[in-house]
């Protein structure tokens, strides 16, 4: 298993950031997950970066803040906490977030304290924020086990078995096995995810049409000159990077008030560090009108109102229902994983998915009805059973998925 995590370790910041001699990377983990953040360092440090900065989290020390700090900290960001983001993003520093949260972490929590929270943050970081979405600097989303999230995952195993049985399930997820090379796994695969995104792109959908026995029924209009994007993307100085790992999606943006139907998840969702669970979305020109939830009604009332943007969809991606991660059947309560194993939709912020959209403007976005929110949070939506119709510019209706999977 060790050779098994250097070698994780070394893939992300070779095939997940691409770092570069001389590019400032930073490091944002639990603290819990320490030694793995200092394999990470080292590696960079190899690859010639010039200083690894390490942002430490913590669960409970979040938990402890929301529950009893002042309540005026919930309006405010710290200037060195804007200016580190900001500026650091300026300059073109490569980000590994490793997210490895407990799933209830925040559970009971007051709600308004997050909101006011997140639209702070959503405020004071938007630079970094907005650098990040178009891919302005390298990025990458992994995760490592924690005891919390790994006894959540595997309940009936005592913490120490729970957290080595997460490793090998992350591991086979993200390509990382002791007899074969992952950064050459991962060549292979993004060209893979890169097919399918070129045949996608050369039908030009004007809809998508979802259908399966949950109850779905939605119309989702693409933007004129939509792209569909899959596997490693390019950030702004010209290098190739992973922003997820694992990924298994193809993904666009839907058009913004071209959304009306109803969803049903078809998976539970940790939002805000709590879990809702059996819910769907009603859409009506874009906006959800109506969410019906068997758990956490308020959780996904308050997530999807935390601006205007947040109750309309950023991020239309698909997956097979027969893809690794699904078919290893188990639920991860953390959407990194549970996303890559089923077709799944975003609530707020989307990617600039439209030709030349990482160069627009604000305003010029706008014009291709590209969505924006502080927020950006997916929700699984694939089944065994899901039909998904493409339906052309020219009124011609093409199967995309039949029974969970690409029918081409
Ligand atoms: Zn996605
Ligand atoms: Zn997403």
């Amino acid at each position: 298993m060790e050779n098994r995590i250097e070698k994780y370790a070394d893939l992300l910041i070779r095939s997940g950031l691409n770092v570069q001699k001389g590019q400032n990377v930073v490091i944002s983990c639990p603290v819990d997950c320490a030694p793995f953040a200092r394999l990470c360092a080292k590696k960079a440090y190899a690859a010639g970066c010039r200083e690894v900065i390490v942002r430490w989290t913590d669960d409970e020390l979040t938990r402890e803040k929301y529950l009893h700090a002042d309540d005026s900290v919930f309006d405010e960001v710290p200037r060195w906490v804007s200016d580190m983001h900001n500026d650091l993003s300026a300059g073109g520093v490569a980000w590994l977030s490793i997210a490895a949260s407990d799933p209830e972490a925040l559970s009971g929590v007051d709600p308004d304290r997050i909101t006011r929270d997140d639209a702070a943050g959503g405020k004071a970081l938007k630079p970094f924020r907005d650098r990040q979405m178009s891919n302005f600097f390298p990025w990458c989303v992994a995760s490592i086990p924690t005891k919390a999230w790994a006894k959540k995952v595997f309940p009936e195993l005592s913490a120490e078995d729970a957290v080595a049985a997460l490793w090998e399930k992350i591991l086979d997820a993200v390509r990382v096995y002791d007899d074969t090379d992952p950064v050459e796994e991962w060549k292979k695969h993004n060209a893979n995810l890169r097919k399918r995104a070129d045949t996608l792109n050369a039908y030009n959908f004007k809809y998508l049409k979802y259908k399966n026995s949950l109850g779905t029924d939605l119309t989702i209009e693409l933007p004129e000159s939509h792209i569909w994007v899959g596997g490693e993307e390019k950030c702004a100085a010209g290098h190739m990077f992973n922003a997820n790992m694992p990924t298994e999606e193809v993904f666009t943006s839907p058009k913004r008030d071209g959304v009306n139907g109803i969803v049903y998840a078809s998976k539970p969702l940790v939002v805000n560090g709590d879990i809702a669970e059996n819910f769907c979305f009603k859409f009506k020109d874009g906006k959800i009108v109506n969410i019906h939830a068997e758990k956490g009604q308020e959780l996904l009332e308050t997530a999807t109102t935390v601006d205007e943007g947040a109750s309309f969809l950023g991020e239309v991606a698909l997956v097979p229902y027969d893809s690794p991660i699904s078919n290893s059947g188990i639920l991860f309560y953390n959407t990194l994983f549970d996303e890559n194993a089923s077709c799944h939709l975003a609530f707020g912020d989307a990617y600039p998915c439209v030709k030349g959209g990482n160069d627009m403007t604000r305003e010029e976005l706008d014009k291709f009805g590209i969505n924006a929110s502080i927020t950006h949070e997916d929700f699984m939506v694939g089944t065994k059973d899901l039909s998904i119709t493409g339906i052309t510019h020219d009124g011609k209706e093409i199967p995309v998925f039949t029974d969970g999977n690409f029918a081409f």
